[in-house]
């Protein structure tokens, strides 16, 4: 995949319009996690150094219905001048007759923030007039938040359609990193899921299916899968209704010589809580009000030995309900692992990323950490996402 990017446009004098993914973890006012601004960094200070003005735009969080106070991006761009060590120039709205007035003010290595795009219902409905008034206000798109890309949204997409889009370094980052996991890789290749549902990973699972030797599954999604070999949930997150899906999933990865493998135990508790009382025990015994939390301690060597042994490596979803304490060992130990194997490891989402920073896991211990969740997982089942075939060459 060719990418148009902004190494290749001359940008002295132009004025860019930013899409990036400022949708950061915030208490309060309080951001917990600037690593997407940090991400952002190499973009901006290209298009500066360039000598190109920067309007930046994101969305942050799900506004119901128009602003809410608590989900403007005013500590974002407090948060983004001080980290990149120059003013960041803050308006109240993304469009509109302020919005107009600090364009036009705008000066070559001056950063203009725009506020949050999701504000507006427009913009979710990739509305083409909203989409033409943000693109009014630059000469040119960067599209660089690859958390979003998977989207159509009118700031992600839309307005590609009205001035020249071009990808910036952290989108191309991730596409360079991420692509060669679509073509053919070293084998033995392992995926591991986890996390809650199997309705969002259902087509990462189909795909590697026919890719992988194996997946180790865990997490809430593999309840479901245990659930459909028939054997008692208790009261664990399963998804009942997905039983025949499962079943399918199972047969189709006999027919392509994948293994999926599901926990042989796991650690149960009645209730969740930070100090309840838990057991390890096997699937076989799960009955009436328990609740499987986490994988098990043998299950968790079982897969920490299949992990050491593997080239390649895609990991996206806890294995457990990794922000209570009882019940995170089991992504503490595979991360832990994880980030000593030889093989090269690929990770993605947003809790998975959040379980590094609670277990102090360095991400340059991986391959790639990827700062896109859905967009890694739509991006690796091969799917053409909306907000990057628009900058393809
Ligand atoms: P990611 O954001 O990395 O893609 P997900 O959002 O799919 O991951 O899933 C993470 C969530 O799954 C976490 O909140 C975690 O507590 C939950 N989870 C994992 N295992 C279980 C389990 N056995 N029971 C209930 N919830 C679980
Ligand atoms: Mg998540």
């Amino acid at each position: 995949m060719k990418l148009r990017t902004i190494k290749d446009v001359d940008l002295k004098g132009k004025t860019t319009i930013v899409r990036v993914d400022y949708n950061v973890p915030m208490e309060g006012s309080i951001i917990t996690d600037d690593t997407r601004i940090r991400e952002s960094i190499p973009t901006i200070n290209y298009l500066l150094g360039n000598g190109a003005k920067v309007i930046l735009m994101s969305h942050l969080g799900r506004p119901k219905n128009g602003p809410e106070d608590d989900l403007r991006l005013n500590p974002v761009a407090d948060k983004l001048s001080q980290i990149i060590g120059k003013p960041v120039i803050k308006v109240d709205d993304c469009v509109g007759p302020e919005v107009e007035h600090a364009v036009k003010a705008l000066q070559s290595g001056q950063i203009l923030m725009l506020e949050n795009t999701r504000f507006h219902k427009e913009e979710e409905a990739n509305d083409p007039e909203f989409a033409k008034k943000l693109a009014s206000y630059a000469d040119i798109f960067v599209s660089d938040g690859f958390g979003t890309v998977h989207r159509a949204h009118a700031s992600t997409e839309g307005i590609a359609h009205h001035i020249p889009a071009y990808a910036g370094l952290l989108v191309e980052k991730e596409i360079n990193a991420l692509s060669p996991l679509l073509g053919t890789v070293e084998h033995p290749f392992v995926v591991l899921l986890g996390g809650a549902k199997i309705d969002t990973k259902i087509g990462v699972i189909k795909t590697y299916i026919k890719k992988a030797n194996t997946i180790l599954l865990g997490g809430g999604l593999a309840n479901t899968f245990v659930y459909a070999r028939g054997f008692d949930v208790g009261e664990s997150l399963c998804e009942k209704d997905k039983m025949e899906l499962a079943q399918e999933l199972m047969i189709e990865a006999q027919e392509n010589n994948c293994k999926l493998v599901t926990p042989g135990g796991a650690i149960v508790a009645d209730e969740i809580g930070d100090d309840v009382i838990t057991a390890d025990m096997e699937i076989t015994g799960v009955e009436g009000n328990m609740q499987m939390l986490d994988i098990g301690e043998k299950s968790t060597d079982k897969y920490i030995e299949i992990l050491k042994g593997a080239k390649t490596i895609i990991w996206n979803g806890p294995v457990g309900l990794y922000e209570k304490e009882p019940f995170e060992k089991g992504t503490k130990r595979i991360a832990q692992a994880l980030a000593k194997v030889e093989g090269k490891t690929y990770l993605g989402g947003g809790d998975t990323l959040d379980a590094l920073k609670k277990f102090n896991i360095d991400p340059k211990s991986f391959t790639h950490v990827s700062t896109g969740g859905g967009a890694m997982l739509e991006f690796l089942e091969g799917i053409a996402l909306p907000g990057i075939k628009v900058l393809e060459a």
